[in-house]
């Protein structure tokens, strides 16, 4: 049976040691979120980050918007946010109202204030493996507790399904930086089955539940899943077969208290780090 890979318990490490280092600060870290979509779970996601924010001691101001929010006062609070020096971190919740350019949005935000490492500079930064301001936070959380349970990468054969810019992407970015042999998969991918057979690390952010069945797994490999899905029961499934994948794998995150918790939990450090590249 594989070892469970606990994400809460290492996200809550993360939490304890930033409140600790947040309580010793004169001035505190501060976080502004824009909030312009009425979909639940962008509401269930931004109440948390405003949650976790107060507990750790991070100022975090939440703009929250109706439908009626257009992209010229967008950009506009964007510009204002941008050149406020008591605002260290802007993160816009995607998706946006369908009536709105996010793309836009993104590309105005200051790079050294953009948390969620979405601006083309950081993107581009990551990928020349230079340092971004900040690194995408779901990926970041992934390499974290691939190191945590001392997972080696170096010349693994890593496949990464799924291809966005917020997971798919950066993450097998990051994991080519770790020396890892990565194999992009996405959802014109043939044959997927043979492809993640070979994998000694496979990481799965498809929004797909039980997309990965045990037989397309390689005995002793390690399973990362992002996907996070609400089923009709109101639980959340993962895109692994957790049940049956755990009898085959080495290391695998159950969902939720997998990934999930570390995404928030980076989102916190990338907020403390801005704010100490700011103040340098
Ligand atoms: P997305 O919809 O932007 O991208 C999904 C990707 O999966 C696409 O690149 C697509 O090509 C690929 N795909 C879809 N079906 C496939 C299939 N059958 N075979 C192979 N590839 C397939 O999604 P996203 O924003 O990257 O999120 C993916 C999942 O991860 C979602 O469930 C999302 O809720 C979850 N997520 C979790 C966290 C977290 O903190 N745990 C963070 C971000 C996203």
């Amino acid at each position: 049976m594989a070892v469970i890979i606990d994400g809460k318990k290492c996200a809550e490490e993360i939490l304890d040691n930033l409140k600790d280092k947040i309580s010793k600060l004169e001035k505190k870290p501060s976080l502004a979120v824009i909030l312009a979509n009425d979909n639940p779970s962008s509401k269930i996601y931004v109440d948390n980050k405003e949650k976790v924010s107060m507990e750790l001691g991070i100022k975090s101001s939440v703009y929250r918007f109706d439908k009626s929010i257009t992209q010229g006062e967008l950009i506009k609070l964007i510009h204002e946010l941008n050149a406020d020096k008591n605002i260290n971190g802007i993160l816009v919740q995607l998706p946006l109202f369908e009536h709105l350019n996010s793309q836009e949005i993104i590309e105005l935000i200051n790079p050294k204030k953009d948390v969620d490492g979405f601006h083309p500079i950081n993107v581009g930064r990551l990928n020349c493996g230079l340092e971004p301001y900040a690194v995408c936070c779901t990926p970041k959380g992934i390499i974290k507790l691939l190191k945590k349970y001392k997972i080696n990468l170096v010349g693994k054969n890593v496949v990464v399904i799924g291809r966005s810019n917020i997971v798919g992407k950066p993450i097998a970015t990051l994991l080519t930086n770790e020396n890892a042999t990565v194999t992009l998969a996405h959802s014109k991918t043939k044959k997927l089955k043979e492809i993640t057979k070979n994998a000694d690390v496979i990481v799965s952010a498809t929004g797909h539940p039980k997309l990965i069945k045990a037989d397309m797994v390689k005995k002793g490999a390690v399973v990362i899943d992002v996907g996070i899905t609400k089923q009709i029961n109101g639980k959340l499934a993962g895109d692994v077969d957790f049940e049956k994948v755990k009898n085959v794998a080495s290391y695998i995150t159950p969902v939720p208290k997998g990934v999930g918790p570390m995404t928030i939990a980076c989102l916190m450090e990338n907020t403390y780090e801005l704010y100490l590249k700011q103040k340098a």
